[in-house]
């Protein structure tokens, strides 16, 4: 079965930086957690942020890619500590696809703010969302769970033809 790592505020943990969830009310994702191949992760208390927490954004300075919250304190290290147990996470329980929430610093996967706190968006994204792309997992948003159902079942579908075709030549 093809594993999917959620953003765990995705399904109501209430782990946001201001204690809240961003739970998504839908089909595919109840479906999803009945089949048993949802795997949550909050990458920012995976890397030691408590919550509620400052919010932080992303900057670059130059080609320097940091994470600093609305009070100043750089939280770089702990975002990246949070996407590498992400990652382990996501091997450990061989997740080959990744929905995440959008515009997050950790989780964002087509935008992100833009590190000025003022509301603005840029297309970019977070750090566990590239760490994950990085190690070849494929990673949507929670706007774009039927283009990764549709991914499962092809994924799931090369599996059954590759079994079928393992079968076939032994005999
Ligand atoms: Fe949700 Fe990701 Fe932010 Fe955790 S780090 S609260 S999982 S968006």
């Amino acid at each position: 079965m093809v594993k999917v790592l959620v953003s765990s505020c995705l399904i109501g943990a209430p782990v946001r930086y201001n204690g809240t969830d961003k739970k998504v009310s839908h089909p595919i994702l109840d479906r999803w957690v009945q089949e048993g191949r949802v795997v949550p992760a909050c990458p920012e208390v995976l890397g030691g942020l408590g919550t509620p927490r400052p919010p932080a954004e992303v900057i670059h300075v130059q080609r320097d890619r940091r994470v600093v919250a609305d009070t100043g304190r750089d939280v770089t290290s702990e975002f990246e500590r949070g996407a590498a147990l992400a990652v382990e996470q996501a091997r450990r329980n061989d997740v080959s696809i990744a929905v995440l929430k959008d515009g997050s610093p950790s989780c964002g996967s087509r935008w992100i703010y833009d590190g000025t706190f003022s509301g603005s968006r840029v297309a970019g994204e977070g750090v566990t969302a590239a760490l994950l792309r990085k190690c070849g997992i494929r990673v949507f948003s929670e706007e774009e769970l039927e283009a990764a159902d549709a991914a499962i079942t092809e994924m799931e579908e090369d599996e059954r033809r590759n079994v079928t075709m393992t079968d076939g030549s032994n005999g």
